[in-house]
């Protein structure tokens, strides 16, 4: 396929990865939490578990993606900002914990 400019191969490459990301969520949605279909994003089970940035992904080979994505879980943004949060609470009260213990 020939592009005519620069912006056109950006435009395009985009619209093809919104395209894979879209199938896919729709393929694996609804919302694995509540069963929502609205606003559905990819997330990461165990965040440490993580390599590649969602949004990253779909440039990548099948192999990568499909590796990546067995990892992950779909989530409708509602659950999976509440999922952040109780990670980043858990995550910061194991740090007060330690910073009571060293002292
Ligand atoms: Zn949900």
């Amino acid at each position: 396929m020939a592009y005519k400019t620069k912006q056109d191969k950006l435009k395009y490459h985009l619209k093809w990865k919104k395209l894979r990301r879209d199938k896919y969520i729709k393929e694996n949605g609804p919302c694995w939490n509540c069963g929502s279909d609205k606003d559905l994003e990819i997330d990461h089970i165990d965040p440490l578990q993580k390599k590649i940035r969602a949004g990253d992904l779909w440039s990548r080979s099948k192999k990568v993606v499909a590796q990546e994505l067995s990892k992950c879980q779909i989530l409708c943004r509602v659950c999976h900002a509440k999922k952040t949060y109780g990670i980043d609470k858990k995550r910061i009260m194991k740090l007060r914990y330690m910073a009571r213990r060293s002292r």
